[in-house]
């Protein structure tokens, strides 16, 4: 992910970023973390407690996020992201497909597929 869109989100939710986190997957995504990261901040404020971010990667095809704590919820939150992020292409955003050439998996748009 570009460092101003990565950097817009730890300014975004800086709760969940007590250290810099690097986010190996690209801008396309955007949209699935922040929804993800105001879910993630809602649901923890609810329930007393503070998970961090510690990883954010793309990965077959899908995103796969990890926080210092998580509990059921949490869980669910970040299986949500990464179920949404199979649908979302990660170089746009617009709605893709999960895509297997062989070589590799990946999630695009119709007018990414080749990319
Ligand atoms: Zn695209």
């Amino acid at each position: 992910m570009s460092p101003e869109q990565s950097k817009a989100l730890h300014d975004r939710f800086p709760a969940l970023f007590p250290e810099k986190v690097w986010f190996y997957c690209g801008d396309g995504w955007y949209g699935v973390l922040e929804k993800l990261f105001s879910d993630i901040v809602e649901h923890a404020e609810a329930a007393g407690i503070s998970p961090a971010v510690v990883s954010v990667q793309g990965k077959y095809g899908s995103l796969r996020v990890g926080t210092s704590e998580e509990d059921r919820h949490i869980r669910l939150l970040l299986h949500d992201a990464e179920d949404a992020s199979e649908k979302t292409c990660e170089i746009c955003g617009a709605p893709g497909t999960l895509l297997d050439d062989g070589v590799w998996i990946k999630t695009r748009c119709r007018w990414h597929v080749r990319r």
